[in-house]
């Protein structure tokens, strides 16, 4: 299992449960999806875990597709955490970066994935709050410190959902090191899980009141958090890491603490249906070209990395400028496409099934 390795992209699928509606609107019809979760094969003394996922077709056909993870209606909001970010979560306190998304149609579950706060029922929390709950009990309060972004990326532009007037943030590329930074963006430390839970509450209120006013559904928008975590390393681990080896002869407590700095950007991508183009919708082609540009970049970034490309096309759009340096390379990344049970969009559940598959 190469959980965690980076360089490529893991993907995980989840399955939503049918709605009440599709209880009884699709009740005398057959999921267009079927999952296989841990199919368990004897090979000899090897076991093989295949985790896949069958696409019925409409002619009674099925095609079948293998993912890193396969989550079904039954997955709790903790196992989804376990398999999706705590990789990505335990590098980042190690000192490097990651990315996790989660993408698929409007209506699947790409919310309720990474953001739910879960406030009465804690069971019901999603990725962002549970990632925190990890990060924050691995700091200590005293030397170490954990900040946090929260932006909205609509039409290749960047507002920031903590200062909503501020709407036009550029992307800044460090030329040597090649890390990226936002230096327009407010950043709020966070000191514990009270305060992390106010500051999504407060983001999402925001990004509620500029897409009224722009008469813009969120569902077009990508919802980013970033959170940069700072750590002093002591002991045994900074002995290991430091570069001071030369004066291996000291003590090791002399030595002064490491510094490790991580960043772990979630990423609620925007509905992944097409957008029509014919202005029915009150678009003109312009938006809906615009608005499709950061999401057709990604999977091409996607691609790119599967394929172990030379070439990752990062420059084509806002998003993935911004992915740089917290995705491929050193950096782990995790995918969960969400896909809803309903055969009245197998249209739109297959291409969801696509663009994970790229990356595979
Ligand atoms: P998206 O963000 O992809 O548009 P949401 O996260 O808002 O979708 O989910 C749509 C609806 O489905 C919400 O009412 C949500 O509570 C429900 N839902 C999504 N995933 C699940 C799940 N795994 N279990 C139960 N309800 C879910
Ligand atoms: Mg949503």
């Amino acid at each position: 299992d190469d959980a965690g390795v980076p360089g490529r992209v893991r993907v995980a699928v989840r399955l939503r449960p049918r709605n009440a509606e599709e209880m009884t609107a699709d009740a005398d019809f057959a999921d267009c999806v079927e999952l296989q979760p841990e199919m368990v094969i004897h090979a000899s003394l090897a076991l093989l875990q295949l985790k896949r996922l069958k696409l019925r077709k409409h002619n009674w056909d099925s095609e079948t597709y293998e993912f890193d993870e396969v989550l079904t209606e039954f997955a709790s909001q903790k196992r989804v955490y376990e398999v999706v970010a705590k990789p990505v979560v335990e590098s980042v306190l190690d000192g490097y970066n990651g990315t996790i998304m989660a993408y698929g149609q409007t209506g699947t579950g790409k919310t309720y994935t990474l953001g739910r706060l879960g406030e009465e029922d804690t069971a019901a929390r999603g990725i962002m709050v549970r990632a925190m709950e990890d990060i924050l009990a691995d700091v200590s309060s005293e030397t170490d410190s954990v900040s946090v972004s929260y932006l909205q990326l609509y039409m290749e532009t960047i507002q920031d959902l903590l200062d909503p007037a501020n709407d036009n943030i550029s992307i800044v590329e460090d030329p040597k090191t090649g890390d990226v930074s936002l230096p327009g963006a407010k950043l709020v430390e966070i000191r514990n899980h009270q305060s992390f839970v106010e500051l999504l509450r407060l983001g999402e209120a925001h990004r509620f009141a500029a897409n009224t006013k722009l008469n813009t559904e969120s569902s077009r928008s990508h919802a980013i958090l970033m959170v940069h975590v700072k750590r002093s390393v002591k002991g045994r681990d900074s002995a290991l890491s430091s570069e001071s080896g030369n004066h291996s002869h000291k003590v090791k407590s002399l030595k002064p603490p490491v510094v490790r700095k991580g960043k772990l950007v979630v990423v609620d991508l925007a509905g992944s249906e097409r957008i029509d183009k014919s202005g029915s919708e009150g678009h003109t082609l312009e938006e809906a070209k615009s608005i499709n540009l950061s999401l057709s970049a990604l999977g091409k970034c996607i691609n790119a990395l599967a394929e172990n490309s030379a070439h990752v096309p990062f420059r084509d759009s806002k998003l993935t400028r911004l992915l740089r340096d917290s995705f491929g390379g050193t950096a782990r990344t995790s995918l969960v496409i969400t896909i809803g049970p309903s055969p009245r969009h197998r249209g739109e559940t297959a291409s969801t099934i696509m663009f994970g598959q790229r990356a595979m």
